[in-house]
């Protein structure tokens, strides 16, 4: 487990809006929330699993294409989630092997 909880807001990486990129992390989700559409949550290290905040819609995040926070690789979907407050949740195999 991380100290904390980091939380990666995601831009769009194409016109489509299929292809998303991390920015910078922060601590403060209540933020990100209200201020981005989707974001990644990284509660276990080098896990992590996309969040829709203020304008987001559950059902598009299934067709999304992110890439690692890290080395900037495509990153492999790991499990499907469990509901809307609970989307999939994906890793790096470039970074976590
Ligand atoms: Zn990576």
């Amino acid at each position: 487990m991380l100290d904390s909880i980091h939380y990666y807001p995601l831009i769009n990486g194409d016109t489509d809006g299929i292809e998303k990129i991390p920015l910078f992390h922060t601590t403060d989700e209540d933020y990100i929330r209200s201020s981005h559409d989707y974001y990644l949550e990284e509660v276990v290290s080098k896990y992590y699993r996309i969040c829709v905040g203020r304008g987001g819609d559950p059902d598009k995040t299934r067709a999304f294409t992110i890439r690692c926070p890290t080395c900037g690789q495509v990153m492999r979907k790991v499990s499907l989630g469990s509901n809307k407050n609970q989307l999939a949740l994906y890793t790096c195999q470039n970074c976590n092997h």
